[in-house]
C-alpha cells in the first residue's frame, strides 16, 4: 500500500469564505501515483471546514445568510466562548459544515457523484491556516 501526505496552507483575506480546493486535491491525487484507494481532506482548525457541494454561487450565497442565523458573529459579547476572543461563531459554523471529507479514488481520479466538489469553509480567516490531504492506496 502506498501512502501520501500533504499540507495546503491558506491565508483568506476576508473573516469568512468558501473556496473550491478540487483542483489541489487532483494535484495531490496525481503526485501520489495512486490510482485505486481513498483520499481523506480535512481541516486543520477547529475554526474552518472541508466539505463537498455544489460549485455554484448562488448556493454559497445561501450557505453564508443561513449560518449568520444560525450562529450570527455579531454581537460577539452573546457567546460565553469570547473571553478575549470572537470567533465563537467560527467554531459553530464549522461544527455544522463538518471537518473532513473522504473520496473514493478509482482509476487514478476522483470519484465524485453529480456536480461534487471539495470546499475549503473558512469562518476566521485573515491568517494562515492548513488542510490536511491523505491519501492511501495502490
Ligand atoms: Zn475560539
Amino acid at each position: 500500500m502506498k501512502s501520501y501526505r500533504k499540507e495546503l496552507w491558506f491565508q483568506v483575506p476576508t473573516r469568512r469564505a468558501f473556496i473550491n480546493i478540487t483542483g489541489d486535491v487532483e494535484q495531490c491525487l496525481a503526485e501520489s501515483g495512486i490510482s485505486e484507494g481513498l483520499v481523506l481532506v480535512n481541516a486543520m482548525h477547529i475554526t474552518a471546514s472541508v466539505f463537498i457541494n455544489d460549485d455554484e454561487s448562488g448556493l454559497h450565497h445561501d450557505y453564508e445568510k443561513w449560518l449568520e442565523k444560525l450562529a450570527p458573529h455579531e454581537p460577539v459579547s452573546q457567546y460565553r466562548h469570547n473571553v478575549g476572543e470572537d470567533n465563537a461563531d467560527a467554531h459553530m459554523k464549522r461544527q455544522i459544515m463538518g471537518r473532513e471529507v473522504v473520496v473514493a479514488v478509482t482509476g487514478g481520479r476522483l470519484d465524485f457523484g453529480t456536480w461534487e466538489r471539495i470546499f475549503y469553509g473558512e469562518f476566521d480567516g485573515r491568517r494562515k491556516k492548513r488542510v490536511l490531504v491523505k491519501i492511501i492506496g495502490e
